[in-house]
């Protein structure tokens, strides 16, 4: 049956005179809103009805972004010891006091601003990437940036690599600060060097990837780092909203004696208030009081904020997610809730065993994973070699296999976090971990595997492939 104008109009949820108006302006004859019309016309403004509204769908979304205020980028500081880490974040934290001129009081809460000309700048307040890497292993991404520091007296480093990998790993956009300029020994070309040998090619070879030469010391190159900072969050385009409900990362709790339990927190998003319920994990608060990194105290702590809070009665996980939730009825049923849940799923975990690489295949091929994640832990640098390069041969077009770090040594906790956190397996040859990383991975999930013989290795990793390739079951 022929659809008539008004009907046609009820069904687009348009008035009679706005679909009149299209029909004029697409040149179609009608004596009023009663007339019929051809199939051919009703669908052509169906259709045009269609896309003009997915259009202004989209604009809608866009602008609803555009809205929301930008908020400072949030930076963590890592790199092998020794080579600037804690002086560098010495160095910004003094830089942020001497520009005020009351008495430099600090306290830590976790994370400090920087305030530069060109915006402000979030620190995460702890060097390395153990820190950095459990508080995102428990979910939360916190660091937009890693400014992974290089001594450029030494150059890249086996914890330089694995600062990397973490950075990665987290989805980080990685900046290179070349640290110790002042000294004589110093030298940018090897830290370019090593990292075009680690296939990043710094900007001053053509490549994008940032190497900033700076002095912890003397704070040379400094304010050049923190631009470079803002302007790749400037690309990133990071925007939160002060308005909506408070929600964040727990970065440190500990009890006080006279205090009580004391908990710094970064909020990512909405603005936290005082006298608000939030819950983090299993723990919830009620917010009392809240203090800065320069010890004042605060009534409400907006995106990118890092504050010192009272009112939780217990300690939360560094790592948890914090959330705003309306009352105690609710913080209280949701904790519980999620009592439940962990006391079931340790029940399920206990009556199974340690996973195996047959477990983390399976699990890949559930999720469609076409990577196969690798932490490769040698007794020497040619085993390293020799296992790399005929691991090379083993990746297909279908699967790749993910070197994610390969070094020398015993596995760590940090390597079975970071598998942890990629889904990937670590294993060893000619080197035993520890009986506490084994017990780790254990509670991981991880699967760690020791070799004494190559060709062993190297069959494993080929049943992974395969395994991925065809169907497990
Ligand atoms: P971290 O282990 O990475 O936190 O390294 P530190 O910040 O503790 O620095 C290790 C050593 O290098 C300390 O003795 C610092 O004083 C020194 N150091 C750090 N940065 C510089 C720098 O830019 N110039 C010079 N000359 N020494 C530095």
């Amino acid at each position: 049956a022929k659809i008539r104008i008004y009907q046609l109009a009820k069904e687009l949820g348009m008035t009679n005179d706005e679909l009149l108006k299209i029909l004029d302006d697409m040149g179609v004859a009608y004596k009023s809103h009663a007339s019929t019309l051809e199939d051919t016309t009703a669908e052509a403004i169906k259709e045009l009805i269609g896309e003009q509204k997915v259009a202004e769908a989209k604009r809608k979304a866009e602008e609803a972004r555009k809205s929301i205020p930008h908020r400072p980028p949030v930076v963590v500081i890592m790199g092998h010891v020794d080579h600037g880490k804690t002086s560098l974040l010495d160095y910004l934290r003094k830089s942020r006091i001497a520009e005020k001129e009351a008495g430099g009081i600090t306290q830590h809460v976790g994370a400090f601003e920087v305030k530069t000309p060109g915006g402000t700048v979030v620190f995460i307040d702890t060097p390395g990437h153990e820190a950095f890497t459990t508080i995102r292993q428990r979910g939360a991404k916190v660091a937009d940036i890693a400014v992974i520091v290089i001594a450029a007296t030494e150059g890249v480093m086996p914890q330089t690599r694995e600062a990397i990998a973490h950075a990665r790993a987290s989805g980080a956009k990685v900046i290179f600060a070349a640290n110790k300029m002042d000294l004589p020994g110093a030298d940018i070309n090897k830290v370019h060097q090593d990292l075009m040998q680690l296939g990043m090619v710094p900007v001053a070879y053509g490549g994008d990837v940032e190497v900033l030469p700076i002095s912890a010391k003397t704070g040379q190159g400094i304010p050049d780092l923190l631009e470079t900072i803002l302007l790749t969050a400037e690309l990133e385009d990071l925007r939160a909203d002060p308005k909506a409900e408070a929600q964040g990362v727990i970065l440190e709790a500990r009890v006080d004696k006279q205090a009580g339990v004391l908990v710094s927190l970064l909020v990512q998003q909405g603005t936290l208030k005082i006298g608000d319920f939030v819950v983090a994990g299993e723990h919830w608060g009620k917010i009392r009081a809240m203090s800065d990194a320069e010890g004042a105290r605060r009534s409400e702590a907006g995106p990118g904020s890092a504050v010192q809070v009272l009112g939780f009665s217990d300690l939360p996980v560094a790592g948890d997610t914090f959330t705003w939730v309306p009352d105690q009825v609710a913080a209280k049923e949701i904790t519980e809730e999620r009592i439940l849940e962990r006391k079931a799923s340790q029940e399920v975990a206990e009556l199974g065993r340690a996973r195996n690489l047959a477990d983390l295949m399976r699990s890949m091929h559930e999720a469609e994973q076409k990577e196969i994640n690798l932490i490769l832990r040698t007794d020497t640098q040619g085993s390293l070699e020799a296992i790399q390069n005929i691991l090379a041969k083993e990746s297909t077009e279908e699967v790749k296999i993910h070197v994610l770090l390969a070094g020398v040594g015993a596995p760590s906790e940090s390597d079975v976090l970071l598998a942890s956190t990629a889904n990937g397996a670590i294993l060893s040859f000619n080197v035993n971990p520890s009986g506490s990383v084994k017990k780790m991975a254990e509670q991981k999930g991880v699967p760690l595997q020791t070799f004494r013989i190559i060709y062993e290795l190297i069959d494993e990793i080929r049943k992974m492939v395969k395994g991925q390739r065809e169907p497990v079951f």
